[in-house]
């Protein structure tokens, strides 16, 4: 029964050990950091009448539309190799004083900031890329619009910060070559108050509601339309997400989400036209499919210290992380051995107490029959 008993509580502790290691070693991945740049965002507004209605139709039309480095795509985040040596962003020249303004535009696609080439990423890449241009991606009140979707979750909006290789002339040589491109991308998520970065743009949107329309705003420090943190992002190799698809951007797209009243992200939605009088809302471009490409990730998605400690400083909404199960599991592991520890230690010493008594007791009887044999044996003998 004792055996039977300690037998069943080494079985339950090894459970409980093998269901703890099974978790962890599914939380953090190691990978390499190599990454060829390709592709990149919208370089010129040229291109023939393409609408987000028929986006199959891109493939027909532009032959980089079909490739097998597309963008967006969804990032998958229990997939996303953890790559430690992956260099901070830096950026340089992003506050901009308010003269000379920039020029806000509505490009029928999408509403797009002009930017001077003096705001550059600095280090994070292996060249220095400089700025072109921003835009964004949105839906409507009922259809979340990001491009990018982590575990096939849209966010409401995105923003993306266009940057060209400043080994090239331009943009729009850039856009044509492999290293040519580097967008910053970021979530753009409803928070309860008022964005007043955001509103210095979306506080213009009425003056350019119709297609191809543009208005001057006054420069502002861009650095704060991306998230506070700009240290925990996902890497990968990918392409303009819309026409003509050059497959030739190094998307950079922040884990921590930025936020926006939902007053400033209904004025996204609801003031531009495009065409005849058209609402333009819903402009992104439907997840890609990978390819076997492999999206890197700056940061560990693990349980540990870093998820649930970095985001108290950044005073955003982080990223739903991947396991946040982690402390009570190893709490209730712990929970378990000491129960387990300790029932044994009681059983031991209730089974030997149990055997002691035994002993004690057979000691006793054999002590009084030997006694008796001792008392009686001289009388039998006496008698014989
Ligand atoms: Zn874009």
């Amino acid at each position: 029964m004792l055996l039977k008993l300690f037998i069943l509580l080494l079985l339950l502790v090894q459970d409980q050990v093998l269901a703890g290691e099974t978790h962890s070693s599914s939380s953090e991945e190691d990978g390499s950091s190599e990454h060829d740049d390709d592709e990149h965002e919208k370089s010129s507004s040229h291109e023939h009448r393409w609408g987000y209605e028929d986006q199959e139709a891109w493939r027909s039309a532009y032959h980089d539309c079909n490739g097998k480095s597309q963008s967006p795509i969804d990032i998958e985040t229990s997939k996303a190799i953890y790559d430690r040596s992956l260099p901070a962003i830096k950026l340089d020249g992003y506050d901009l004083t308010d003269q000379p303004g920039l020029k806000l535009h509505n490009n029928g696609h999408t509403l797009q900031l002009s930017l001077p080439s003096s705001m550059r990423i600095l280090k994070g890449f292996d060249e220095i890329y400089l700025a072109a241009q921003l835009h964004f991606h949105w839906g409507t009140i009922e259809v979340p619009g990001s491009e990018h979707t982590i575990d096939n979750v849209h966010f409401p909006a995105e923003i993306h910060v266009v940057h060209y290789n400043s080994k090239y002339a331009d943009l729009a040589e850039a856009a044509r070559k492999k290293d040519g491109l580097a967008v910053l991308g970021g979530f753009i998520g409803i928070g309860l108050h008022e964005n007043e970065n955001y509103e210095k743009i979306l506080s213009a949107l009425t003056d350019v509601s119709i297609e191809e329309s543009n208005t001057m705003i006054p420069g502002f420090n861009i650095r704060h339309l991306l998230p506070n943190n700009l240290e925990k992002f996902y890497r990968y190799n990918g392409s303009l997400t819309t026409p003509p698809c050059f497959q030739t951007v190094n998307w950079t797209m922040f884990n921590d989400t930025i936020t926006v009243s939902r007053r400033q992200l209904a004025a996204l939605e609801k003031t531009l036209k495009a065409g005849q009088n058209q609402l333009l809302s819903k402009n992104f471009r439907a997840p890609q499919l990978l390819h076997g490409r492999r999206v890197l990730a700056s940061f560990s998605a693990s349980p540990s210290v870093d998820s649930a400690n970095t985001n108290t400083f950044t005073g955003e909404k982080s990223l739903p992380k991947v396991k946040t199960s982690g402390t009570f599991d190893d709490m209730s592991k712990g929970d378990v051995l000491a129960i387990a520890f300790g029932a044994l230690f009681v059983m031991t010493l209730l089974g030997f107490s149990a055997y002691a008594y035994q002993q004690r007791k057979k000691y006793s009887k054999i002590k009084k029959d030997t006694r008796q044999n001792v008392i009686y044996k001289p009388a039998t003998k006496e008698e014989v």
